[in-house]
């Protein structure tokens, strides 16, 4: 039987934080995933600037392992309108990353002992510790494994309606590359007319990664087949977009999760951190991830639900307590035409888009 203080499942940006942020520490830390990196994970790859901070990465420095695509301006619009609006920062604002490059890189600087390819299949108690595929010790487990992370799935009860979205990412050819449309350093954005959900068109060098998200979990595949014929009829340079693949994630406020407990805490999608307006969701997994490296800290080896508690205690200052802000409960019970026209408002009036839906909801300015 192998034995450790803290076992991390799962190894994308939220358990690589906390593993990167725990190396000092002491602690004997282990980190399971079950995919072989470099592995692809279905995402745009947008990242906002903090990201970067919190991780402590020079951008020059990631640059030279990797895809790091400044962006600078933003066009967005409304599927089925043409003529989206530009909004240039004329400095970067967000950079976009490949995940399969990002997520290994942070995984091989976190200095702990990572077994790639190793699932975690059962979770027994066994006193005050753990015991993982009946073959690992553990004090304390770190629920990093997404969305259907194993830890969340069998030490919580939590059914919610999840964001559900769809996007693929290519690479370009030479002769691609010279017709795509996208400029990159500048992504597109265009909202559904019920505001539930937006598309994306983002290119990262020779990489182009087109996709759709929404609240709304019924008719994906018919917005996304709606969203992709928006953007053909626009440039025929999009009939070449290959087939997209599809994930799902909670929302802060939406997830009935609890974010610790006896001996545990979740991080990242699996406590659903991601934020409401913009489905971002690297930032609040590498945050939390942080937040559970300072708690498991200052619990000096006490991981019972009072020391533990501090972690969502932290998650509520950073994110705001989970019934959501007072637009978002009061869009809830607002009729649809009112939502639709509200949405037009904001996406279609240059300004309107600029301070509310960029500064706001996407940049956090
Ligand atoms: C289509 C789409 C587009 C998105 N675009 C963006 C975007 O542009 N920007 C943004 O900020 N957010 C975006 N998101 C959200 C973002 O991808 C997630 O919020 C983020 O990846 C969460 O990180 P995480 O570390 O919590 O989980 P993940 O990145 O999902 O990592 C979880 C890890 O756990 C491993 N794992 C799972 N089960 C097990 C198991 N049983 N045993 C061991 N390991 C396991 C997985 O292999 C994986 O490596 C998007 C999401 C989707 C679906």
């Amino acid at each position: 039987m192998d034995f450790c203080d803290v076992l991390i499942a799962g190894g994308g940006p939220a358990g690589s934080s906390c593993a990167w942020a725990l190396r000092h520490s002491g602690l004997h830390v282990v980190v399971l995933d079950k995919q072989n990196f470099p592995r692809d994970k279905i995402c745009g790859g947008w990242i906002t600037p903090e990201v970067l901070t919190a991780l402590k990465i020079e951008p020059d420095s990631y640059a030279s392992h990797g895809v790091l695509q400044p962006i600078t301006a933003f066009k967005t619009g409304c599927i089925g309108r043409h003529s989206p609006a530009a909004t240039d920062y004329g400095t970067p604002v967000s950079y976009g990353v490949r995940r399969c490059e990002f997520d290994y890189y942070l995984l091989k600087r976190c200095d702990a002992r990572i077994r790639y390819g190793v699932s975690v299949n059962t979770i027994e108690r066994s006193g005050k510790d753990w015991v993982v595929n009946g073959d690992i010790r553990a004090r304390l487990l770190v629920g990093a494994g997404g969305h259907f992370c194993p830890v969340a799935r069998k030490l919580t009860r939590a059914i919610a309606a999840p964001v559900v979205a769809q996007e693929t990412e290519f690479e370009m050819d030479s002769e691609q590359q010279t017709r795509c449309p996208v400029g990159g350093t500048v992504p597109e954005l265009y909202f559904c007319p019920d505001l539930k959900g937006y598309g994306w068109c983002f290119r990262k060098g020779k990489f182009l990664n087109v996709g759709l998200g929404r609240l709304d979990p019924h008719e994906l595949p018919a917005h996304v087949d709606q969203f992709l014929k928006f953007l053909s009829a626009r440039n025929a340079f999009f009939h070449q977009v290959p087939r997209l693949r599809g994930h799902a994630y909670l929302l802060y406020g939406t997830s009935p999760r609890p974010f610790a407990g006896d001996g545990f805490l979740l991080v990242g999608d699996s406590a659903g951190l991601a934020y409401p307006q913009s489905g971002e969701g690297i930032l609040p997994a590498i945050e939390s991830g942080l937040m559970a490296s300072e708690v498991i800290l200052s619990a000096r080896g006490d991981y019972s639900p009072t020391r533990l508690e501090a972690y969502a205690r932290k998650l509520a200052h950073r994110f705001g307590h989970t019934s959501g802000s007072w637009a978002m409960r009061a869009a809830r019970h607002l009729p649809a035409h009112t939502l639709r026209f509200a949405a037009r408002q904001l996406i279609l009036r240059p300004r309107l888009a600029r301070s509310i839906v960029l500064d706001r909801w996407f940049l956090h300015r």
